[in-house]
């Protein structure tokens, strides 16, 4: 048990990265050899906050064909009187 312990005691002086598999040291936050972040909760936190931007540009990406179509019939309209004037100012 007391063995085990110390085993236990001795792994958490280091950090070995989950990417690249490196050993760093535990005071180190980001990987010595790929720069990538070591602590677990950080690594979710970005990858979260990746994935909510992510988000928020398929809902812009969902959005883009309406605005767009919404824009060229706006154009249309703005067209479509444009030439009725210039027609009507030729008569
Ligand atoms: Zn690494």
């Amino acid at each position: 048990m007391l063995k085990d312990k110390k085993y236990k005691e001795y792994q958490i002086t280091t950090k070995k990265c989950l990417y690249c598999e490196t050993i760093n040291g535990i005071a180190d936050d980001i990987c010595a050899n790929c720069r990538r972040p070591l602590d677990r909760t950080k690594i979710i936190a970005e990858a979260e906050s990746k994935e909510k931007e992510l988000q928020e540009l398929k809902k812009q990406m969902e959005e883009l064909p309406r605005m767009i179509n919404e824009l060229i019939s706006q154009k249309t309209e703005h067209l479509e009187e444009a030439l009725k004037r210039k027609t009507k100012q030729n008569i």
